[in-house]
């Protein structure tokens, strides 16, 4: 039992020293991309029960790329320890495309286009799918959608760009083969190669020095994300708020959007069926 404890003590400030890494998924139903989730589906009009079945696929992406399941570890006992079964880690079958993340070196323009080329992929087989009443893996595809294009606002530079200059950028991310306009900029991705070379995320800097960092124009992790309220940039005020809740309410309307653009390619029976969709 005392090794137990040591080790979910071990567990537990591990995980807490973990940078975000998107948006976030955890605690299931009081997270992030849940709330955003939640509030465009309810305005597409789907039922609890669908709401909360699309919730589950959105957070899929994070839970399968990036946990470690504790009932390796530890079993029932370790389970209720930390009343879950799933613990932040980065993990090797992390996709940087999943969540509009850029490869060490990348350009921002590349890492764009091939990460909005992939969730539109996701977004026209849910459509696929949907249209053959196969509501469960159109979910699914739905999921894998909108994580990247939530994850994009929380990764970019798209709330930190003057109205104009965003709407430019905006405006190419429906448009597949489309280039970036020079101003996109992504986040560098968390993780870069398997297993991580050194340590796990950037190294650990005072405020003073990311500031620095970012003002020299870095287009790291650090300087970009928006992925809670307590990260750098995401903290920041611009006309009042933070933008941390600036970039979640661009990515809830932009989650909206995407369903809506769904909702038009399906026959209205079909659609139904994904409003009405009961968790299996
Ligand atoms: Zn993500």
């Amino acid at each position: 039992m005392r090794a137990l404890t040591l080790l979910a003590g071990a567990l537990v400030a591990f995980a807490a020293s973990l940078p975000t890494l998107g948006f976030e998924s955890f605690p299931p139903g009081g997270n992030a991309h849940d709330t955003i989730t939640a509030r465009a589906a309810r305005r597409a009009g789907l039922s609890r029960s669908a709401v909360r079945w699309l919730q589950a696929a959105v957070r899929r992406p994070d839970l399968e790329q990036m946990s470690v399941d504790l009932t390796l570890l530890g079993g029932r006992r370790m389970l209720r320890a930390f009343r879950t079964e799933q613990l932040w880690m980065p993990g090797c079958r992390y996709d940087r495309l999943d969540h509009f993340d850029r490869a060490a070196g990348e350009p921002s323009a590349v890492a764009f286009a091939a990460a909005r080329d992939r969730m539109l992929d996701a977004r026209d087989r849910a459509v696929e799918r949907l249209s053959v009443q196969d509501v469960e893996e159109a979910i699914r595809a739905l999921g894998d959608a909108l994580h990247a294009l939530q994850d994009f606002f929380s990764h970019s530079n798209a709330v930190d760009l003057d109205a104009e200059r965003r709407a430019e950028l905006l405006q190419i991310l429906y448009a597949r083969g489309v280039a970036a306009p020079p101003q996109a900029k992504l986040a560098l991705g968390i993780v870069e190669a398997c297993p991580p070379p050194r340590g796990l995320g950037e190294p650990a800097r005072t405020l003073a020095e990311a500031v620095e960092l970012c003002d020299a124009g870095s287009e790291s992790h650090l300087c970009l994300n928006k992925d809670s309220d307590t990260s750098v940039q995401g903290r920041l005020k611009s006309n009042g708020r933070s933008k941390y809740a600036a970039a979640r309410d661009l990515a809830t309307e932009h989650s909206a959007i995407l369903l809506e653009q769904v909702r038009r390619r399906v026959a209205k029976s079909d659609w139904v069926l994904l409003q009405q969709a009961r968790l299996p």
